[in-house]
């Protein structure tokens, strides 16, 4: 259940038995989770991955069944009754919230929305979001909250990617001039990688400084203090070091989007105008009390009972992702956002995995989720061998049965040949518009294409 990397890696690893078959059923009409509707369109290699994504789907094993829902088209125990096995990786598809006042005031909108937004997600296309302020409010010092500020950033060549073509206008003709990134912990415990720090700063070396550009002097910390760090986490403070030193020299002729990376801020309060429409974040400032603490990565810093506003006219809360329950029964650890399993073997239920986000969390790349899912897909043929798994001599009845239930809810199917159709036809567009992509972003739309008739995309 699910077609994101989890769905295609676990489904690579359990074809690679030939008396194998696997179903893959995905929520929406195409394919590939956060990889089509993640993943920052300036970053279109990481979507090499849909290739050999798109040759396990063309498998004889292996069938694709897309706009089929775990939870809403079909129940969890159709799915057990029809199957050997079923994995869930159908991800994380909520977001986290701050619970303080002011959350749901207008321009205020999460990361994951946003996203949505920028990449077609067809229940995002329509947020509500005005780009025409000065000062935006980032909250998170995640890889997310650099994609979002990266994009508002302008980077060049964005309207040859494959970014929805309403949001490439309203992002070129913004007026943001200085995008605050706000943490609530120090430099040391931020989780954003290098790699993408480096790409935020380049599109404006001048013009990205620290808050306070004296956090690591304030705490007397030089490069001699981080030898003892891994490798990766001294390279990113050496980084974030040497931007608070040239953040004290800001260029005077800098006319781009300033972007201030602020520390030791704790989102507190959301105040709004007569309107509802936010006006300031009021932060709360936090300290560590000691220097061992401000190197250390797990280190929680205390509440100073100090107080600081930031005037903006957008806020975007990127504070992680959480998974949607769909059956009660299933066993959910709140704290990590996951499903309760060992190796992908889901607590309690014989014949029921998970994989991905589901099973580790909303954390960690591609790459991870390819981890995990191996881990699941090892533990689903350790248990055939072993004979753990109920009745898996005799034939389940599979699509076969599904088909029904979902014929009786007059439920459309997609298959992976409706989905190239889709495919297809994105592409063209996109062609006519000098881009990689124009995506659908009308669920009926691409059922429409999907079932053969053409569509006026
Ligand atoms: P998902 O990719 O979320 O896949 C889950 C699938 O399940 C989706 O297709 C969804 O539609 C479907 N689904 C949901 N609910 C149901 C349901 N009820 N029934 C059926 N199907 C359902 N990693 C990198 O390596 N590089 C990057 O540049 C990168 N950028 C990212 C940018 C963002 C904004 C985010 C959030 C993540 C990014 N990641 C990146 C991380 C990467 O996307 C994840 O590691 C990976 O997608 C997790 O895979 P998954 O299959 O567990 O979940
Ligand atoms: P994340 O890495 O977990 O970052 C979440 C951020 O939100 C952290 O800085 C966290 O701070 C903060 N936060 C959480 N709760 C908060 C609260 N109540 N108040 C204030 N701050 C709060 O999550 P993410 O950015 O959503 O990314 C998810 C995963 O996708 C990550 O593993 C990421 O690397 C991956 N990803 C990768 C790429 C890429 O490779 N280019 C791009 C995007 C995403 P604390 O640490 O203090 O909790």
């Amino acid at each position: 259940m699910g077609s994101g990397p989890a769905g295609f890696y676990t489904t690579q690893k359990l074809v690679s038995r030939k008396n194998i078959n696997v179903d893959i059923y995905e929520k929406l009409p195409v394919p590939f989770g956060l990889v089509r509707y993640g993943v920052a369109p300036d970053h279109p290699e990481v979507k090499n991955v849909i290739k050999s994504f798109t040759t396990t789907a063309s498998s004889d094993q292996v069938n694709f069944y897309g706009n089929v829902s775990i939870g809403d088209s079909l129940k969890l125990e159709d799915l057990v009754e029809a199957y050997h096995a079923v994995v869930l990786c159908y991800g994380s598809s909520l977001d986290k919230l701050l619970n303080i006042e002011g959350e749901r005031s207008k321009n205020t909108v999460s990361a994951r929305n946003f996203v949505g937004w920028y990449n077609g997600v067809p229940e995002d296309k329509d947020l509500e979001i005005d780009l025409n302020c000065d000062t935006v409010c980032i909250i998170g010092h995640g890889n997310v909250a650099l994609d979002c500020a990266r994009i508002l950033s302008k980077p060049a060549n964005l309207d040859k990617t494959d970014i929805t073509n309403y949001a490439q206008k309203l992002i070129f003709n913004s007026g943001i001039k200085k995008i605050y990134l706000v943490g609530r912990r120090g430099p040391l415990q931020v989780s954003f990688t290098i790699k993408e720090l480096r790409e935020l700063i380049n599109l404006n070396p001048s013009g990205t400084r620290l808050e306070p550009s004296t956090i690591f002097t304030d705490y007397q910390i030089g490069l001699r203090d981080l030898v003892s760090l891994t490798r990766q986490r001294r390279r990113l403070t050496e980084l974030l070091l040497n931007t608070s030193i040239n953040g004290d020299n800001p260029s005077k002729d800098f006319s781009g989007i300033e972007c201030r990376i602020k520390f030791m801020s704790k989102p507190h309060e959301i105040l709004s105008d007569e309107n509802g429409r936010v006006k300031c974040l009021k932060i709360q400032k936090t300290k560590f009390n000691t220097r061992e603490d401000f190197v250390n990565e797990g280190a929680n810093p205390i509440d100073t009972g100090e107080f600081e506003s930031i005037d903006c006219g957008l806020i975007i809360r990127s504070i992680g992702y959480k998974p949607l329950v769909v059956d009660k029964n299933l066993p959910i650890n709140h704290r990590l956002g996951a499903i309760v399993n060992t190796n992908g073997r889901i607590q309690g239920h014989r014949s029921l995995y998970c994989s991905g986000w589901l099973a580790t969390g909303a954390t960690g790349v591609i790459a991870g989720t390819l981890n995990s899912s191996l881990l699941t897909a090892r533990s689903i043929l350790e248990d055939i061998d072993c004979k753990q798994l109920p009745g898996v001599d005799a034939d389940r009845p599979g699509f076969k049965m599904i088909s029904k239930i979902l014929d009786k809810k007059s439920n459309q199917v997609v298959h992976f040949k409706d989905w190239l159709k889709i495919d297809d036809l994105e592409k063209q567009s996109g062609k006519a518009l000098g881009k990689i992509r124009e995506k659908f972003v009308e669920v009926d739309k691409m059922l429409e294409v999907a079932s053969g008739k053409q569509s006026d995309h």
